[in-house]
């Protein structure tokens, strides 16, 4: 028997009919089209997010200053005084993370990770260096094997980053990422949530990525299924007296375009099918803004997104996210709105009073602990949001056998999803930042690919399908 092209057997195949009554020249991406908007907040996840408050955040924030310096170059040396240098601080991380599993009954599986980094450019001699994470199991056997992560680096430098004397406050640069990833466990061990999460604090990071290089090639040979990875670093909400262009209600998220880990084929398909702009790190980055208009809406008086910056890093700079790109993760980095390089990287200098010199060094008078609570509430939901979702569809693809000016798409159910997932097909126009429109994909009948076609040229516009769960939690999108 010979079928049309358009059906499918074994398959859902999506007919609607998109004719124009009229005849008005209305692109077929527009006809029909429901308005991508932001997903119902999950009141078990709000409800968390209260949990992370400034004072708490102010808390670590001290604690870490107080180790005097944390250059990661002063675990080997013999004459600190007691309490202080960067072991210190990775005790004291540790025994951060095992007070808050006691308030979950042991959920917490807490880590040390000490390894001796070679000598290089930053690193005069062998030297010993330790990350500290804790990692939440997820509640759901056929979902714990999927991972999402979030980190901060708790080493920190002055002007001479050989320097491991010198009182090294690193209040922003990165305490406060470090409470971010403190925060979100003290908030996340309220949930049981299906996948796992794991949060990190990392050493190393100014002396050339060291911890998280460790880390991120650890979860790559142990098959960490990781599906997200968040880096918090200088998410402080700098406040400098005087200026009067700093942002506090909006964090900068910087996404890598072309992936670091594509192979010459891959990039050689991306350019080919103009997916520059698509990356799984792309995608989580969109992901986290969608996350910031369910959990921060405008209406609420209280606004606070995630302004995308679709390149890896600022100017001159790096940081962890980028170890995890390199092993072929999904990885982004928060960032403040504004910086204020006299507060970053520099001996502390404190001039005389009546001068207009500005005061030098990275000091906890600077950093906002409301604005890092908002960092950390976003970090919390986002991670929350992707452990509660089943997780990505996979095999993703466009089917093209012919020339034709409608878009079939293809994709199989993530691993283990549970019968009450149904999937999301987004389209956006090539030239768009982020997801435009949705079309709803009910649940398959039976198990095997899930096959859509819609009147929509796939030359035209940007496809996604993300997998949903019953209580609406969005998965990430994947492009075919
Ligand atoms: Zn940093």
């Amino acid at each position: 028997m010979k079928f049309p092209h358009w059906i499918l057997p074994c398959a859902l195949v999506l007919t609607a009919l998109f004719f124009s009554s009229s005849g008005s020249a209305q692109p077929d991406f527009l006809l029909h089209a429901t308005t991508a908007a932001p997903a119902t907040a999950d009141p078990a996840i709000a409800q968390a997010l209260r949990v992370i408050q400034p004072a708490d955040i102010e808390k670590t924030i001290q604690s870490l200053v107080g180790f005097g310096t944390r250059n990661t170059l002063s675990s080997m040396e013999t004459d600190l005084p007691p309490g202080q240098g960067i072991t210190a601080a990775a005790d004291w991380i540790a025994a951060q993370f095992e007070e808050i599993s006691k308030t979950c009954g042991g959920c917490l599986e807490v880590h040390r990770d000490t390894f001796t980094e070679p000598s290089s450019d930053r690193i005069p001699q062998p030297t010993t260096i330790t990350n500290v994470y804790a990692i939440m199991r997820g509640s759901d056997p056929a979902q714990a094997r999927r991972m999402v992560l979030v980190t901060g680096h708790y080493d920190s430098r002055v002007t001479n980053v050989l320097d491991a004397k010198t009182p090294a406050p690193g209040a922003n640069d990165d305490a406060s990422g470090v409470a971010v990833s403190l925060e979100c466990a003290r908030a996340l061990t309220r949930l049981h949530l299906p996948a796992t999460v794991v949060f990190v604090a990392v050493a190393g990071e100014e002396q050339g990525l060291n911890g998280s290089s460790h880390l991120a090639k650890l979860a790559h040979s142990e098959g960490w299924q990781l599906e997200a990875v968040l880096n918090n670093d200088i998410v402080g909400g700098n406040t400098t007296p005087g200026d009067t262009l700093q942002l506090k209600d909006r964090v900068r998220v910087f996404s890598e375009g072309v992936p670091t880990s594509a192979t010459p084929e891959q990039a050689r398909r991306i350019r080919a099918l103009g997916e520059e702009n698509d990356s799984p790190s792309r995608q989580l980055a969109r992901a986290i803004a969608d996350t910031s208009r369910t959990y921060f809406p405008s209406a609420a008086g209280a606004p606070f997104s995630a302004f995308l910056v679709g390149r890896p890093d600022r100017y001159l700079r790096g940081g962890d996210h980028t170890s995890f790109n390199r092993e072929g993760f999904a990885a982004v980095r928060f960032t403040e709105w504004r910086e204020d390089f006299n507060h970053q990287h520099q001996n502390i200098v404190l001039p005389p009073s009546g001068s207009s010199d500005p005061i030098l060094g990275d000091l906890i008078q600077f950093v906002d602990f409301n604005y890092v609570a908002n960092v950390a509430r976003l970090n919390a939901a986002t991670l929350a949001t992707l452990a509660s979702s089943p997780g990505q569809p996979v095999k993703v693809a466009m089917v093209t056998k012919k020339l034709d000016n409608g878009s079939t798409l293809q994709w199989e159910a993530p691993a283990g999803a549970a019968s009450n997932v149904h999937y999301e097909l987004l389209w956006r126009e090539t030239t768009a930042p982020d997801w435009q429109f949705v079309q709803t994909v009910p649940s398959p009948a039976a198990d095997g690919p899930i096959t859509v076609t819609v009147p929509i040229s796939k030359d035209n516009v940007v496809f996604g399908v993300r997998a949903v769960d019953g209580a609406g939690h969005r998965g990430l999108v994947v492009v075919p």
